[in-house]
């Protein structure tokens, strides 16, 4: 503007100037030069750099350690099978300190794998430790392969399981060798689904990623960071179903089998749209779901989710995922206070703060232990209050 104003010899505007020509001129020079400089000078960065410290007064609550005992119905402990007593030892101090009564392991395994895992960890310390097995989704090609995995599940519930987890790969990456991917609600599967019904033990089952995860990896994904630092989490439409597809099964699946009790990992992967969750919770009451690695997004609708939690509290678990016990420290936060503001621990899965839901004690009772305690058979339920 300063330019055009006073360097462009337009014939429609004259300029009255006074000043001689060469100090038009240095001015004109000195600012040209300053401004690009000046632009230089600004200090730049990405969007991952960015860490802004919050200048926010406001009271803080933080909690350590969980008001009431619960379950942590989604833990993995890969080495359970090989642990020593002062590795598991170790597992209950820390369990002890923040009031987790109980930890159900997925990673069982299966065969020699869950006895050992039952030995060295329920055998230690009874009542503290539950196995879900897993099934070995590598013999698919063969024609009685359901028949096959259910016979080995009653074998391993004999064993000390106490329920099925279900991998991500079912849906995703299980293949039949002529290359055809096999879906969840595959009714080759439908001998498995049937025994855990007749055994009386929940299938907790992971389809799927979170909805960005299909999405274009531009700036308007809400996980552009996750996809960054893990390229191998895109899960673009050339080389994979879509998040409706895969979702479409899982949901098909719990349709099929009304007697067997599912609680669908991660919030479905729908905490980002709870009245959606809430519609296939009304459809589906067999559908139980859990709270692993989801947290962020009931921390940013700390409203929407404490009604939703309130609504559904006989049908969430508490679970959390990965195994560092700090982090639980942010659930107890965000269920039991009304703090406001407040930091998640992972940046790639939330960009924002969280709010406290200050959920009411009989919700929390039924998300940390009623729950689990109604559907996982063979609990100590003298661990927990009334
Ligand atoms: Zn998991």
């Amino acid at each position: 503007m300063l330019v055009s104003y006073i360097g462009v010899r337009s014939p429609q505007i004259p300029i009255r100037c006074t000043m001689p020509y060469k100090v038009i001129s240095f001015i004109l020079v000195v600012l040209c030069l300053s401004v690009p400089l000046h632009a230089q000078d600004e200090p730049t960065m990405g969007v991952e750099e960015y860490e802004p410290k919050s200048t926010l007064v406001v009271p803080e609550n933080p909690i350590t350690r969980a008001k009431y005992p619960f379950v942590d119905v989604h833990a993995h402990q890969r080495r359970g099978s090989s642990m020593n007593a002062g590795q598991v030892q170790n597992l209950i101090d820390e369990m002890d300190k923040m009031n987790m009564a109980v930890m159900v392991n997925l990673s069982g395994g299966s065969g020699e794998r869950l006895i050992n895992g039952v030995k060295n960890m329920n055998g230690r310390h009874p009542g503290r430790f539950i196995q879900f097995a897993n099934i070995d989704f590598s013999k698919i090609d063969e024609p009685n392969f359901g028949e096959n995995a259910a016979a080995q599940l009653e074998e391993d519930v004999k064993n000390g399981a106490q329920g099925l987890k279900i991998f991500k790969n079912l849906g995703m990456f299980t293949n039949f060798t002529n290359g055809e991917r096999m879906k969840t609600d595959d009714p080759m599967l439908d001998p498995i689904w049937a025994k855990c019904a007749e055994l009386g033990i929940p299938v907790l089952i992971h389809t799927g990623e979170p909805s960005p995860f299909y999405e274009p990896h531009d700036k308007y994904n809400e996980r552009w960071l996750e996809l960054k630092q893990f390229a191998n989490r895109k899960r673009p439409p050339e080389e994979f179903p879509t998040w409706e597809v895969q979702m479409g099964e899982q949901h098909n699946l719990f349709r099929n089998h009304p007697n067997t009790i599912f609680i669908n990992a991660h919030l479905g992967w729908l905490g980002n749209n709870l009245d959606r969750l809430g519609a296939l919770m009304d459809e589906l009451p067999n559908m139980y779901t859990e709270l692993g690695a989801v947290l962020a997004e009931l921390g940013r609708q700390p409203k929407h989710a404490r009604a939703f939690l309130i609504k559904y509290q006989d049908r969430v678990l508490m679970g959390k995922d990965s195994w560092n016990p700090e982090e639980y420290h942010v659930y107890f936060r965000t269920f039991e206070t009304g703090d406001e503001y407040f930091s998640y621990y992972r940046k790639r899965h939330a960009h924002w703060k969280l709010y406290g839901l200050d959920l009411p004690d009989e919700t929390l009772k039924h998300i940390y232990y009623k729950n689990a305690l109604r559907i996982i058979p063979g609990m100590d339920s003298s661990l927990f209050p009334d």
